[in-house]
């Protein structure tokens, strides 16, 4: 062991059980390394939603091994992760499930034995258990099964030297999880049987359980090979032998909810996206959030500081968006440690969310007009009495619109703009949902405003068929169909619970029909 290895603080690895792919299903503490990561090396089953809980300058690594193809082998991470944390990184290794179930942990942890790097363990929730239980199936019961298997279905059973003994295995009786093995499901039932399993015994798989795509196929021993095959039934899914299955015709509760099913497209920004997307997984969607445009610094952050820097000289401070308030404070906060640096300056946002930004800082509204538009927030100022002579200090987007400015010098005031930030298109798919919706496609697109509407356009992505179209409002859905869309969903009330509920009442009523 090398002295300069282990006597390195802060470079540990934590093996981190990242859940059976809902993201509600995470533990806090896997939620604080990731946080706090500087790497992160993740797998193919764990949900690359989390990795944006991840700093901005953390380094991500995937790590994936979909059957067939590997994208590293084994030894490779391990030497992978031994090398980063002998540059004192913190790193995480991200591994679906809880990573000493089926993970190969034990085998990375062991790497990290011998190489005298410190490690820790974050156990997280197995798919072996949480997968049946999203289907409505116990693992165990009092009155049906008392006890509990988990066994690999990954080796060839007909090998002579299969670590699993199907005789004992089928003697046991009880509740039988099988991991890694829908392709194995037909040598795996007939072993069961030849060993004296009975074909009747119910038996379940669970695919991509837990997330919005799940999807389970239930049968016998004797024919859910057959099953398997006719669905084309693909991994990876959970498997589940055993009569706990049949409860699942009472117990069944997450494939039954409003919006289970639907492939749902939302089209804001990441950091906004949020409720919309809460509020449709809670009612069952499969959400693949594509943003198509990123906030980035300004071109020029520098004289944004020094204008930042300068707010107290202003009359007022004009924000026209919670990106603009965001960027703000958070420079303000660098050059200063007081609120009260802002001096005298009055502040005017031009809507709830950005007015609502403000007072998330603790500092008081003074101006907001009654419509969010810029016009609105010029009426709102000569109701109040004019701007004449009065320095107005604009916070806002680079090539945003020029109403503001052109407007208030020509009352009088002397405005400078502040470029607290730019929009660049979204290239990236860091959570893969484009590589999804490019493979997959979708049932519905949500529109929350004219720009999502052209920015999603802009990326020049092709339509799937039959995705329909679910808008905000009148506004939203014009330059929809001036871009050449049919408007399936409004919403009656423009907001997000508004859109939620219509596109709610939307499939009701489809699945009716
Ligand atoms: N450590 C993981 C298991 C890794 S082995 C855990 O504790 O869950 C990989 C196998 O896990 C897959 O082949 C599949 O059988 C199962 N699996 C993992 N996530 C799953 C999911 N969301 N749905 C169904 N099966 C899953």
């Amino acid at each position: 062991m090398s002295k300069s290895t282990s006597k390195d603080q802060s470079s540990k690895v934590y093996l981190v059980g990242a859940g059976p792919g809902d993201l509600g299903l995470v533990t806090l503490r896997a939620k604080e390394c990731i946080e706090r990561a500087d790497v992160i090396v993740y797998d193919h089953l764990a949900n690359p939603e989390m990795l944006s809980w991840a700093r901005e300058e953390a380094e991500i690594i995937y790590a994936g091994k979909k059957a067939g193809q590997h994208a590293f082998s084994q030894e490779e991470i391990n030497k992978l992760l031994i090398e980063k944390a002998r540059a004192g990184k913190e790193i995480v290794r991200l591994k679906g499930g809880d990573p000493f179930v089926f993970g190969r942990g034990a085998e990375e942890a062991k790497a990290f034995v011998d190489a005298g790097i410190a490690f820790e363990i974050v156990p997280g929730i197995t798919s072996a258990i949480a997968g049946p239980a999203y289907a409505g199936i116990p693992v165990t019961h009092r009155a049906e099964n008392s006890h509990v298997t988990f066994f690999t279905g990954h080796e060839d059973p007909s090998k002579t030297k299969s670590a699993i003994d199907y005789a004992a295995l089928s003697k046991l009786g009880g509740t039988q999880v099988m991991l890694m093995g829908v392709e194995r499901i037909e040598a795996v039932a007939r072993e069961m049987m030849a060993n004296g399993v009975r074909g009747d015994l119910p038996v379940a798989l669970v695919r991509w359980a837990t997330t919005g795509r799940q999807e389970t196929l239930t049968g016998t021993l004797e024919n859910i090979a057959k099953r398997v095959a006719e669905t084309e039934f693909e991994a990876p899914a959970v498997a589940v032998f055993g009569d706990v299955v049949a409860l699942r015709k009472d117990l069944n509760w997450y494939e039954r909810r409003p919006l289970s099913g639907k492939r749902i497209v939302v089209t804001r920004t990441r950091k906004q996206a949020g409720a919309l997307t809460a509020q449709l997984r809670a009612l069952g969607a499969d959400v693949l959030e594509l943003p198509t445009i990123r906030i980035e610094p300004p071109t020029d952050l520098r004289e944004f500081a020094e204008l930042v820097q300068d707010a107290h000289q202003y009359d007022w401070i004009v924000f026209t968006s919670p990106n603009g308030v965001d960027a703000f404070f958070e420079i303000f906060y660098k050059l200063y440690d007081d609120a009260r640096e802002i001096g005298g300056a009055k502040i005017a946002a031009i809507g709830p969310a950005t007015a609502q930004r403000v007072r998330d800082f603790r500092l008081h509204v003074d101006l907001q007009p009654e419509e969010f538009v810029a016009e609105g927030v010029v009426r709102q100022f000569q109701k109040q009495g004019g701007v004449e002579n009065l320095r107005i200090l604009l916070a806002r987007a680079e090539k945003a619109r020029d109403v503001l400015p052109k407007e208030l010098s020509k009352l009088g005031a002397i405005v400078d703009e502040a470029f607290a930030y730019r929009t660049v298109p979204e290239t990236r798919d860091i959570t893969g949902a484009r590589r999804r919706f490019l493979e997959e496609g979708a049932d519905l697109i949500t529109f929350t405003s004219s720009s999502t509407v052209e920015k999603f356009l802009d990326l020049g992505l092709p339509w799937p068929k039959g995705m329909q179209v679910a808008s905000m409002g009148p506004i939203t859905s014009k330059t929809a169909s001036d871009r050449g869309l049919k408007i399936d969903i409004e919403a009656r009330r423009h907001d997000i619970d508004g859109l939620v509920e219509a596109i709610r009442k939307f499939f009701e009523t489809k699945n009716v029909e």
